[in-house]
């Protein structure tokens, strides 16, 4: 293969493409694929060069208050404070290394989130159709396309339906390029190379087959070396805010922190070394600059949580929107069923037949409703035919589908009527056919039989194939016929078929426009998923609601609805019907009705849209290139992994690896978790910042003897920070969870309990270090001692806040609360290390001017620790007795 070859592949005809690549229309074989990339090398572009670690743990320095830090260790290293700076800068380094672990934590837990749903592509290997991760994609693989597909390598095309595709990301070009398989001139522009479909290009419609070209680097977009998915942003609109705060609250505190230097210098008196770094310990205390970090941890564990159960999510905001989700709209087929489906009832003109058997193994047969005798039994053939020649399915040896499952389920009713697939769909080869789109719900094939005749084999939705149907056409008894299935919650197709001329090469909609035979009806059953129904219960009593959005009748849709219980009454309205709403009575519609059926994805966009409207945050599932925009309007738009389209996946926040309904619930329930999580790092946090910078400031103020030394402030910030700080983001969910309506979508992360929470635990700290160390002071004990007091007295407070925090919904005082999670109980254990040693270590006596405590000290200090929590509890109870508090209701 030469280079001037490997541009021109356009020009070529598919017979000489095929020779050149050394291929077939039946594909490669699994070892030549394996060869082929061993020498070509995966199918992917260079990525973008990741950050390296050493920029991302010295980007950790980049801060106001880190150089505020160095400048004054550096001020107390030129004045002789040499012990005061090397604390100061292992506190920097400490705070430094946590932070670029937490970092990396958190992307990584993210990207693997990335891996999880790498694209796949269908390809012909070994003469059957396979899935393959579209990195192993090798010259001379027969790819085949289907809208909403993201094509996995540049492709000379063999074979088109009604292909279209969307080129934008390669030309520009905003309209969708119509391909074909005839080659153009050789000097055609990218965008006119017809017989071509590039990688990276989506297909907006219609069904096509080629041969992969070019991969990885060597294709059009590798070329212009183009990354098609840009990283996504480590940020959320939480985070921002709280990013906001932490700098606005660094802006205040500097200010703050100069005016009390000042203050401590001129009209207190103080040595102004020993002020600077006192006032620097405070301003560090106060600001809680780990947050951020810690709220990005407390995010990415949800993630890593949901993607355990299936929900893999693509931008990270959803994961708090989740927990605001009040309405979730799904989809019917697979998500709330299962998707697998049987043939149950065959109606044609003059018979019912009922077929037994469940799956798509070929066990069952065929029983005629009412009297007639067995020779009536070939009235069902034409049917069934129809069946197996309008249909791009097969079963595969273990009797799995591989393909649509109502297709297969029509390969599994012919082999229950005695035929033989793979002989009668040699018999009757393909000419053309017309791709099934949700848009016109149907589908035809144009054959040619056994004696040449050609035939056009349809089926679809009833609706569509009654339009099609010629003047003796009994419309009133066929829809009696489909409404009785529906209410039997069974999926209806109807089937047709035209003679057309002989010699007749193409098909088109106007060759359907009318005149095509009747043949008959067919009922399928697909049972609801059990988990779907759990999951639904689930959903009513957390107050949200759920809405059914189908392509399918409107029957079938509100049978299935009573069977998984999805609201008392359900009210089913459908596409017809809601087109002929005005916007201001479907804002209140679709407050009421829970069944949308027989809808296309325009109908979608405009119940999103009426419901966010009304306030609500909107979950919505699609899988079809049209879904993209109701997706992308939706506060968390769901794709399916399995059946999805890489259109859909694109466009959501969220993609089901399960294409489950309980999935999304699930995801909600973690959402939940992590929204509680978050609000309980922030209530345990911003007190412990706030205790110790108010009694060291009353000190400065008051002119007393400070409570503690700025290394003393220093050591305490570093020790939380990084134990206990940590932990309520690993917090599991509390019970009752999913009892609680779901958060207003406005509601401020700092509620007025949190605030109150906030300010009174602040003051309930400050008391409590002042308290002891005038006690100590009182007691005769020296200065350091009374500050080793001081500085356990704070640490064990936080440690008995941190059991009352974890439960912000009911009491703490449970078994469950006591015992704690591994974490928590890993992280105490820590803690209490570290003050044994900063407390009893003689050097860390020399470092910190700590002092020995003695048992009674202990004992006291745990006293009142346990003081405060029964004091928190106490009011916890007492709130919520008074009601004052929306989340102390619930
Ligand atoms: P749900 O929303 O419950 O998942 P759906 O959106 O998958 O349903 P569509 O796939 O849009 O439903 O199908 C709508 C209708 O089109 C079906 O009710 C059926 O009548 C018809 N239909 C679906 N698949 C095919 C097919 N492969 N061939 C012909 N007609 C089909």
């Amino acid at each position: 293969m030469d280079a001037a070859q490997a541009r021109d592949w356009h020009a070529h005809h598919p017979p000489e493409v095929l020779d050149i690549l050394e291929t077939s229309e039946h594909g490669l074989t699994s070892p030549e694929a394996g060869e082929r990339l061993s020498v070509h090398g995966p199918n992917t572009l260079p990525a973008t060069a990741a950050r390296h670690p050493l920029f991302r743990f010295l980007e950790q320095f980049n801060n106001a208050l880190i150089y505020f830090l160095l400048a004054a260790a550096t001020a107390a290293f030129v004045l002789g404070h040499a012990v005061d700076a090397v604390v100061i800068i292992v506190v920097v380094l400490v705070n430094a290394i946590v932070g670029f672990i937490q970092e990396g934590k958190a992307e990584q837990a993210l990207s693997a989130m990335q891996d999880m749903i790498a694209p796949h592509t269908r390809v012909l290997r070994d003469g059957r159709r396979q899935e393959v991760p579209v990195g192993e994609v090798v010259p001379g693989d027969i790819v085949h396309l289907e809208a909403g597909d993201r094509i996995p390598a540049d492709v000379r095309l063999l074979e088109t339906h009604g292909l279209l595709v969307d080129e934008a990301a390669l030309t520009g070009e905003s309209v969708a390029a119509e391909k074909h398989h005839a080659a153009v001139d050789m000097t055609a522009a990218l965008g006119d190379r017809r017989s071509m479909a590039f990688s990276g290009t989506l297909v907006a419609a219609g069904q096509g087959v080629g041969v992969v070209v070019e991969t990885g680097s060597r294709t059009q977009i590798g070329r212009i070396s183009r990354m098609l998915q840009s990283v996504e942003r480590l940020t959320t609109p939480l985070l921002r805010q709280i990013d906001g705060f932490a700098r606005r609250c660094t802006a205040v505190v500097f200010t703050g922190a100069v005016l009390l230097f000042l203050f401590a210098v001129f009209v207190r008196g103080f040595e102004w070394t020993d002020a600077l770094i006192a006032v620097v310990a405070v301003a560090v205390g106060v600001v809680p600059e780990g947050l951020p970090a810690v709220i990005t941890i407390t995010l990415a564990i949800g993630v890593r949580r949901m993607a355990a159960r299936n929900a893999v999510i693509r931008k990270l905001p959803a994961v708090e929107t989740l927990g605001a989700t009040s309405v979730i709209c799904t989809d019917k087929t697979g998500t709330l069923t299962r998707n697998e489906m049987t043939v149950r009832h065959v109606a044609t003109a003059d018979h019912v037949f009922t077929v037994s058997g469940t799956g798509y193994a070929p066990d069952g047969a065929f029983t005629l409703e009412g009297e007639g005798d067995a020779a009536e039994t070939a009235a069902r053939d034409p049917i069934v035919l129809c069946g197996l020649l309008c249909n791009d399915a097969n079963l595969r040896p273990d009797w799995s589908a591989d393909g649509d499952p109502m297709e297969a389920a029509l390969v599994s009713l012919a082999l229950k009527a005695g035929l033989d697939p793979a002989g009668v769909r040699g018999a009757w080869k393909p000419v053309a056919k017309i791709p099934f789109d949700a848009a016109y719900r149907f589908m035809a094939t144009l054959r040619e039989g056994p004696a040449g005749e050609i035939a056009a084999f349809v089926k679809g939705a009833p609706e569509a194939l009654f339009a099609m149907a010629g003047a003796d056409f009994d419309s009133a008894a066929w829809n009696a016929r489909v409404a009785e299935a529906g209410a039997r919650g069974e999926r209806v197709l109807a089937f047709g078929m035209k003679r057309m001329a002989p010699g007749c090469g193409r098909i088109g909609f106007e060759d359907l426009a009318d005149g095509v035979t009747l043949l008959g009806i067919m009922g399928f059953i697909d049972p609801p998923r059990p988990e779907a129904i759990s999951a639904i219960a689930e959903c009513r009593s957390a107050g949200i609601a759920v809405k059914m959005i189908t392509g399918d009748h409107a029957a079938t849709a509100l049978a299935i609805a009573r069977q998984i219980d999805l609201a008392d009454d359900p009210e089913v309205m459908t596409g017809a019907e809601l087109d002929a709403l005005p916007e201001d009575r479907l804002a209140e519609a679709v407050q009421r009705v829970s069944v949308f059926a027989r809808t296309n994805p325009e109908h979608k966009l405009r119940i999103v849209r009426a419901l966010q409207a009304g306030g609500a945050i909107v979950a919505m599932t699609g899988d079809g290139v049209n879904d993209a925009p109701s997706l992308k309007q939706a506060d968390v738009g769901t794709a399916m992994g399995r059946k999805g389209t890489d259109v859909a996946k694109e466009a959501a926040e969220m993609v089901l690896l399960d294409d489950n309904f309980a999935s999304i619930v699930n995801a909600v329930y973690e959402g939940r978790t992590v929204y509680d999580n978050i609000r309980k790092v922030i209530s345990w946090t911003i007190p412990t910042n706030g205790g110790e910078a108010v009694a060291v400031i009353i000190a400065i103020l008051a002119g007393f003897a400070m409570p503690m030394s700025a290394t003393q402030i220093l050591w305490i910030n570093l020790v939380l920070s990084a134990t206990l700080g940590l932990v309520l983001a690993f917090e599991p969910s509390e019970p009752g969870i999913m009892r609680r309506p779901p958060r207003p979508a406005n509601a401020p992360l700092l509620s007025p309990f949190l605030l109150w929470r906030v300010i009174v635990v602040s003051l309930l700290l400050t008391g409590a270090a002042l308290g002891i160390f005038f006690y100590g002071l009182a007691a005769g004990r020296d200065l350091e001692t009374a500050r080793t007091l001081v500085v356990n007295m704070l640490v064990v407070a936080e440690i008995f806040y941190l059991f009352n925090v974890r439960y912000l919904h009911m009491t703490s005082i449970t078994w469950r609360g006591a015992l704690g999670t591994p974490s928590v109980l890993a992280a105490i254990a820590v803690v209490v290390a570290a003050q044994l040693l900063f407390t009893y270590a003689p050097f860390m006596n020399a470092l910190f001017e700590s002092r020995p405590l003695g048992v009674i000290d202990g004992a006291l200090i745990i006293a009142v620790g346990v003081a405060l929590m029964l004091l928190l509890e106490a009011e916890k109870t007492v709130l919520r007795r008074l009601g004052w508090f929306e989340e102390l209701k619930a």
